[in-house]
């Protein structure tokens, strides 16, 4: 995979290729998925690498506000440092993800360890959707875990992560490439918390007078 995911590293061509990854990536690897064909106007927000005690709660409240469902692919690690918002995310209706234990790097983690490492979380986290942290899965890895797990990719992800990406960045390109079927990758982390808690309002509010509506991935 040619993913640099929830790093503050890497060159403006990987930024394109993960930001809204090339029909090229998604033939070669069509095992994994990365949208959800439907006829009703559906779309998919989701969450990476938390729960994170001062960002989640704040996008829970914010779902809340607007009803809307979404998918929060956890950290093993963080899991088990704050377990009440992990129960929190469930009580109020989304669904949870395994993200892995302590986010390896697919490209530089043997199979056995990589695999290790997302079973750990896997005893944390219900359900079968995983999603690779950074984007980056070897094909061998794919073939060890795609009969257990749904291999949840993104069909856009704005980049909240980055200190460059600067306040109304993240709406304007979610209007630019989101459609009907996409699954948007946020992150609740410290890092992107300054662009997702001013964003993510303005996100949902612009999906829903689009007559878009937010449903969670089914595990
Ligand atoms: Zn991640």
């Amino acid at each position: 995979m040619l993913f640099m995911h929830c790093t503050g590293k890497g060159p403006d061509i990987l930024k394109r290729l993960s930001q809204k990854p090339p029909v090229w990536i998604r033939k070669w690897f069509p095992e994994l998925i990365w949208v959800i064909p439907n006829h009703n106007n559906d779309v998919y927000l989701t969450f990476d690498d938390g729960p994170n005690p001062e960002v989640t709660p704040r996008i829970l409240d914010i779902l809340a506000r607007y009803d809307a469902m979404a998918t929060f692919f956890c950290l093993g690690r963080n899991v088990e440092k704050y377990p009440e918002i992990f129960d929190r995310i469930q009580r109020e209706g989304h669904v949870v993800g395994n993200h892995s234990y302590s986010h390896p790097d697919g490209w530089r983690t043997g199979k056995t360890k990589y695999v290790e490492d997302i079973e750990r979380a896997a005893k944390l986290i219900p359900g079968t959707l995983f999603r690779p942290p950074y984007g980056r899965i070897r094909p061998i890895q794919i073939k060890a875990l795609k009969e257990k797990y749904q291999i949840v990719m993104w069909d856009f992800m704005c980049w909240d992560f980055k200190k460059r990406t600067t306040k109304g960045d993240c709406l304007k390109s979610v209007k630019k490439y989101c459609r009907t079927g996409s699954i948007v990758v946020f992150h609740d982390t410290n890092r992107a918390q300054e662009r997702i808690i001013s964003e993510l309002a303005c996100i949902i509010d612009w999906f829903e007078k689009k007559g878009f509506q937010f449903k969670k991935l089914i595990c």
